[in-house]
């Protein structure tokens, strides 16, 4: 999970001026739909909790794709994987090495922004001040298991959902008659499902 400056979700190239975002966000918030996360200690980047419409509105919509794409076809299977996995799968998947992201941070406003995605990587395109050299950063979210913070303890939330379908094949495979070889199908944030063919 990224923590930085996204330029695809600028909302100056979706179109959206700062000023109808700020309008759609306040109305969703005085209707209850969605709040920034943590608000009253300021925030904290990317995170929104939903309100009471918001996750009726959530979980209609969950429910609605499962009965789809799983309870509606008969060759797809449900999984609901862990969020945490070995982290020999991430290693083995090519995450570790693969999904690092050069990041420069503003000295002034402190932003970060993915250098390579940036047209003058010297310059905050917030605040047009001076952008420190690109430090490599792995974008997935590392946390610690158990009780000690080093190297031996250190996995990552999923970066994505398909893992969690690779390593349940086998276990999934005696259960479910109609396996016979597997198709990834799927992902809303808690679940993953397979596919049969
Ligand atoms: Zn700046």
């Amino acid at each position: 999970m990224a923590l930085y400056y996204n330029q695809d979700m600028d909302i100056d190239k979706q179109s959206l001026s700062p000023s109808v975002m700020e309008k759609i966000f306040a109305l969703a918030k005085r209707r209850g739909f969605i709040y920034p996360g943590s608000e009253i200690y300021g925030g904290l980047a990317n995170t929104y909790d939903f309100g009471p419409l918001g996750v009726e509105l959530k979980n209609n919509i969950k429910k609605l794709w499962w009965k789809r794409f799983v309870h509606d076809r008969s060759e797809v299977y449900g999984l609901d994987g862990g969020i945490i996995v070995n982290p020999k799968i991430w290693k083995a998947s090519g995450h570790v090495e693969s999904f690092v992201d050069p990041l420069v941070e503003c000295k002034v406003c402190h932003h970060r922004f993915r250098a390579d995605q940036l047209k003058d990587s010297k310059v905050c395109p917030n605040c047009s001040g001076e952008l420190t050299e690109p430090k490599m950063f792995n974008g997935m979210f590392k946390t610690f298991v158990g009780a000690t913070e080093d190297e031996g303890s250190l996995t990552y939330l999923r970066p994505e959902t398909a893992q969690n379908i690779f390593v349940n094949f086998s276990n999934i495979g005696p259960s479910c008659s109609r396996i016979l070889s597997s198709v990834i199908l799927a992902t809303l944030p808690d679940n993953v499902s397979v596919r049969a063919s």
